[in-house]
């Protein structure tokens, strides 16, 4: 499709039936008998006593029809917006001690003892070095979390091994 003769930026609906010209949603005129007009010829045929419709009486429905897809910017938009995380190695830290803990803690120590480890030791790091990250609160809350997840976990799989090891030893002991 043509752009339109006056909106370069605009596809052409229609051509004026007189002229021909490619034109957009904002230039096309209708007659009230149906023809498709430019405005140049629509108000010959207003100044003949025809009854002619300006692009001003549908305005809404060009609106819609002239909306370019905005799929593109709201991904821009999503992009810069509060959704994605954004910080530097330490911010990064402190969410991947978080992440971890709480991985740990849904995996209910399942084959991931050492977990609990690597997420006490990145919650520390994070934490003491929360001053130099971008958002020192949000990095020693998320350390926080992740220590605090990790080493319950640590705890409990010690306490596991603990009991396991007493269990062994009772039974070795009251073995026959
Ligand atoms: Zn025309
Ligand atoms: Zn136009």
């Amino acid at each position: 499709m043509d752009a339109c003769t006056f909106h370069p930026d605009n596809a052409a609906v229609e051509p004026c039936e007189v002229c021909g010209r490619p034109l957009c949603g904002l230039c096309l005129w209708y007659t009230t008998d149906g023809h498709r007009l430019c405005e140049a010829h629509a108000r010959e045929r207003l100044a003949d006593g025809a009854q002619v419709l300006p692009p001003e009486t549908y305005q809404e429905a060009i609106d819609h029809s002239l909306r370019r897809t905005p799929a593109g910017d709201d991904a821009l938009l999503s992009a810069n917006g509060e959704k994605i995380y954004r910080g530097n190695s330490i911010d990064l830290n402190a969410l991947i001690a978080a992440g971890l803990g709480l991985v740990t803690l849904a995996s209910c120590c399942g084959g991931a003892y050492c977990l609990p480890i690597a997420g006490l030791v990145l919650g520390i790091l994070a934490y003491t070095n929360a001053d130099r990250s971008l958002d020192a609160r949000r990095t020693r809350n998320l350390a926080a979390v992740g220590m605090g997840v990790a080493a319950f976990m640590l705890l409990t799989v010690l306490a596991a091994i603990g009991f396991y090891m007493a269990g062994i030893l009772i039974l070795v002991l009251t073995g026959p």
